[in-house]
């Protein structure tokens, strides 16, 4: 069972709380989400969870690949880095517009 803050969009698990966390309403502006919402609430949490962690491994190549660079042994691997650089850039951006455009709809907690 989840619950949502009428106030500010807060979700509890299980049970709600005596009072909002984040904005101090009390108990009763709490409202049962059903049993779909609460698996998309879920869904949603799994998938910016992955999210975050493509993210952190895109910045470990975008080092690694610069690293790499300031190596310069040979023409091919630099080609090869700044490939790698421009392609996790671009992942980056995507993912950093999909998760804003998550949050801006509001869409599953
Ligand atoms: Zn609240």
């Amino acid at each position: 069972m989840k619950f949502r803050c009428k106030g500010c969009g807060y979700i509890a698990d299980d049970n709600a709380p005596e009072v909002c966390p984040k904005c101090g309403a009390k108990k009763e502006m709490f409202e049962q989400l059903s049993e779909d919402a609460a698996i998309l609430i879920d869904k949603s949490r799994c998938t910016n969870y992955i999210h975050m962690e493509i993210v952190s491994t895109l910045n470990a190549v975008i080092a690694q690949a610069q690293a790499g660079i300031e190596e310069n042994l040979d023409p091919n691997c630099v080609k090869i880095f700044n490939y790698a650089i421009e392609q996790a850039t671009i992942l980056d951006q995507m993912i950093k517009a999909e998760i804003v455009g998550h949050i801006s709809k509001s869409k599953w907690g």
